[in-house]
């Protein structure tokens, strides 16, 4: 089947770990990767950022990327791109028009992409699936006047549910949230992110730490919501064991980076500074030593729609401790592969973390399960397999119907 990926700024050629980069650009990759292995022809297009780019990238792994010229081949952050997605559907329209790669589905990922989809489904006969990863009236709740998305981002987000083929949930809560936003039950499937289990697991080399000091470990981009804050608080209630920050600018640049020297200040202020270590950003290949290298991974984010992060550490068989938001509640089994704690909690996360850190069986039997549960569930075999049922039911209901521009 070809199938067009449809990622408007996030590449799955972009380096992770910057403000605008993070878990779509994976998904993104290791989707398209898990379908071109099952015999699929994937093209993932996405905006032209730099001007040197070549319009088709062929990847070894038998994917293609597009770079779509829609607006200054320059970075533009993600909440100023809509301007540019009538740009990039038109542009759409032409290649699949022209017969010369014309896909049976159009797999969409965050809003802006669904818009162009949807426009270019429309004029070529192209099914399209959503993935929305983020939702507007989640970050809008709890951003409130902070959140800089676009201000009609929730009507087009609600729009988009009623006009594409099939909506893919990632998590039991975000399909609450697409129900109370108005999208019939029966356009949605629940189809989570994946973890690749070969680069993430348990065996291979580990980050340097010192020995008889616990580690925990929390991963993301330093934006507030990641709830590092409240990291660095419970780390009051651990004596002893070392919280590690793994993301944002690289390690060169941290002195300037304005929410890296707040999160450094929190730290001295709360007792705890010479504990907690900033790392900077790190390569998506470097990830899994730094994984290895804990006792735990705490993710402690005040919202999150999916969260690649304590996957991939369950795959290394890392016990998490996470709050209980968004795919978090699917992924962390409670009691089992960790712990759940309500988020912004600094006293319920550090004595969680208190508790687990002083049970080394507790850890392992987490550990264990967690491992198991990546495995099991979350590969992105298994991902591409169930999306792979949705695109071609999809793409059987739209073909008689298909209208030429
Ligand atoms: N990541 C990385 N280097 C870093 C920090 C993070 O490669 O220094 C990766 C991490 O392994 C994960 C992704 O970035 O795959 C973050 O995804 P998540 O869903 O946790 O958060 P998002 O950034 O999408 O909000």
């Amino acid at each position: 089947m070809r199938i067009a990926m449809i990622s408007e700024h996030a590449s799955p050629l972009a380096a992770l770990g910057g403000v605008d980069a993070g878990g779509q650009n994976t998904h993104v990759a290791e989707l398209s990767t898990a379908l071109a292995a099952d015999g699929h022809e994937v093209r993932v297009y996405t905006r032209r950022d730099a001007p040197d780019l070549p319009e088709l990238v062929q990847m070894d792994n038998g994917v293609a990327v597009v770079h779509v010229p829609a607006g200054p081949p320059g970075h533009i952050a993600k909440d100023g791109l809509l301007p540019y997605m009538g740009e990039f559907s038109q542009w759409l329209v032409r290649q699949w028009d022209g017969g010369e790669w014309s896909p049976a589905v159009a797999h969409a990922h965050f809003w802006m992409s669904g818009l162009a989809a949807v426009n270019a489904g429309r004029l070529t006969g192209v099914a399209v699936v959503q993935t929305y990863h983020a939702l507007g009236t989640v970050k809008r709740r709890h951003q409130g006047a902070m959140d800089t998305s676009p201000p009609r981002r929730i009507g087009y987000e609600r729009a988009l549910g009623r006009s594409v083929d099939r909506v893919i949930a990632q998590s039991q809560d975000e399909v609450a949230e697409l129900i109370g936003m108005g999208v019939p039950r029966g356009r949605l499937s629940v189809v989570p992110s994946g973890v690749n289990g070969q680069t993430f697991a348990p065996d291979g080399t580990t980050a340097r730490r010192d020995a008889g000091v616990h580690r925990v470990l929390t991963v993301g981009r330093l934006v507030a919501r990641k709830g590092f804050q409240d990291v660095i608080r419970a780390m009051q209630l651990v004596p002893e064991a070392e919280c590690v920050i793994v993301g944002g600018p690289p390690a060169a640049e941290l002195d300037d980076d304005p929410q890296a020297r707040q999160l450094r200040q929190l730290a001295e202020d709360c007792g705890v500074g010479h504990r907690v270590r900033l790392v900077g950003g790190v390569p998506r290949e470097d990830m899994p030593c730094w994984y290895r290298s804990a006792d735990v991974l705490v993710a402690a984010p005040w919202y999150e729609p999916f969260g690649l992060t304590p996957l991939e550490a369950m795959a290394c068989g890392v016990p998490v401790i996470g709050t209980a938001v968004g795919g978090l509640t699917d992924t962390v089994v409670d009691g089992l592969t960790g712990d759940l704690v309500p988020p912004r909690d600094p006293r319920a996360l550090g004595l969680a973390l208190r508790r687990l850190l002083n049970d080394r069986v507790r850890r392992f039997a987490y550990a264990t399960a967690a491992l198991d549960r990546a495995r099991q569930c979350y590969s992105w075999q298994r991902a591409a397999e169930q999306l792979v049922a949705v695109y071609g039911a999809v793409s059987r209901v739209r073909q008689p119907s298909r209208v030429v521009a």
